[in-house]
């Protein structure tokens, strides 16, 4: 701290730049002398707060298509709460050849057993004097459940336990849903085996944030908290891509003009998937009910993507009419037809569970699954287009 200098006169800085903080100042008057320079290299963004968003991100200026928004390195990564297991060192899936660390977690290689990222877990296990056996063909693995957990843990009386502490958790809503409250008491049980000192207020806690603030690094090999990031509002159709550094540092670029003034938005759901599912995601897991412009659209803004064939015309598309609505009808774009919600709810079950048991890999199989439904689906469908980059990867 002490070697910050003042970027205008060198002498030892008092604060920084509220924005970046990459550039720091002796005090206030240098710092307003300094913007004009300044200005162009700082972030393109400033926190605002409302009551109904609570903070997010406005743009200081116009930010061009492409243009780095912001670069925010992870408070803790690990694995996910429903996890394969993987290397605890580079997150990676593991390969054919296991290095088995002294805790007994199975690790690519000993670079990675030395990783310092692996040492939360691996110093409390061996503290607890036990060895763990890792069945690495168990799935989801509970051996990993709590790993992030103790990385969290393991911030106690740093920075990153501040901010982390002031990132929504929603516990209450989370002891309500059965389901997580019963994942959260896996993770509880684990670190309890372990001997970690830890009540099951700090657990919950500590499992809402990762749910509810946390970003899945690519191929969704794992979680991260990225406290910059975090703020950034939800939207079905974003104004900005995130990508990883190998470090898994989130990078944020506009895929749009955004506007001085407007919001920032990422899109925590998976922008493939059609509205209802989107919808039902982020009840879930962020606790929000999604009214932006995509999803009040019954055509996903013109992309058709839940849109189904109507059985009675040939060329009409049977779209809800309400999104926003429980349990509306669905309708024909071109004839009387009607689908009640139960009725699409069926089909798209039905489908569904095809769609998973399309064997990985295999041309013929989402070939037949195409020729099968394509009396249902329209090429627009999300399920066709799941089905397309799969066969496109697989090529
Ligand atoms: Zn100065
Ligand atoms: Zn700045
Ligand atoms: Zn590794
Ligand atoms: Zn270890
Ligand atoms: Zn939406
Ligand atoms: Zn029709």
């Amino acid at each position: 701290m002490s070697d910050r200098r003042c970027a205008v006169c060198a002498s030892p800085a008092a604060s920084g730049c509220s924005g970046c903080h990459a550039v720091f100042y002796c005090g206030k008057p240098h710092q307003k002398a300094h913007w004009k320079q300044h200005k162009p290299a700082c972030v393109p963004y400033k926190i605002a707060e409302s009551p109904e968003l609570g903070r997010h991100l406005l743009a200081t200026r116009n930010i061009r298509p492409g243009e780095l928004v912001l670069r925010n390195a992870p408070l803790v990564v690990g694995p996910k709460q429903f996890s394969d297991a993987l290397c605890l060192g580079c997150l990676r899936p593991l390969g054919p050849s296991v290095h088995l660390c002294q805790c007994g977690y199975p690790m690519c290689s000993p670079q990675c057993a030395a990783a310092a990222v692996h040492q939360p877990e691996c110093e409390a296990t061996r503290r607890s004097g036990r060895r763990l056996e890792v069945d690495v063909t168990v799935s989801p693995n509970p051996h990993y459940q709590a790993v992030t957990v103790l990385r969290c843990l393991a911030l106690r009386g740093t920075d990153a336990w501040r901010q982390l502490q002031q990132l929504q958790a929603h516990e209450q809503e989370r002891q309500l849903s059965g389901r997580h409250a019963e994942l959260d008491d896996h993770a509880l049980q684990f670190l309890h085996y372990l001997g970690v000192d830890v009540s099951p207020q700090e657990v919950y806690q500590i499992c809402g944030v990762l749910d509810v603030n946390g970003f899945e690094g690519p191929l969704h090999r794992a979680v991260g908290l990225y406290p910059r990031a975090a703020l950034l509002e939800h939207n079905c159709s974003p104004n900005t891509t995130r990508t990883f550094e190998e470090d898994l540092t989130l990078v944020l670029r506009a895929s749009v003009l955004i506007p001085k003034g407007s919001h920032i938005t990422t899109s925590y759901a998976d922008p493939l998937w059609g509205t209802d599912n989107r919808r039902y995601f982020l009840r879930q897991t962020k606790y929000f009910d999604c009214t932006c412009r995509r999803c009040a659209d019954p055509t996903e803004c013109g992309s058709e993507l839940s849109s189904l064939r109507c059985p009675d015309c040939s060329d009409g598309l049977v779209r809800c009419t309400a999104p926003l609505e429980p349990a509306v009808p669905w309708r024909c774009s071109q004839c009387p037809r009607e689908l009640s919600a139960t009725e699409v709810v069926q089909i798209m079950q039905h489908i569904g569970e095809q769609l998973v048991n399309v064997e990985k890999g295999s041309v013929t199989a989402a070939e037949t699954f195409i020729r099968d439904f394509t009396t249902v689906l329209p090429p627009t469908h999300f399920y066709m287009c799941d089905i397309k980059v799969r066969l496109a990867g697989s090529g």
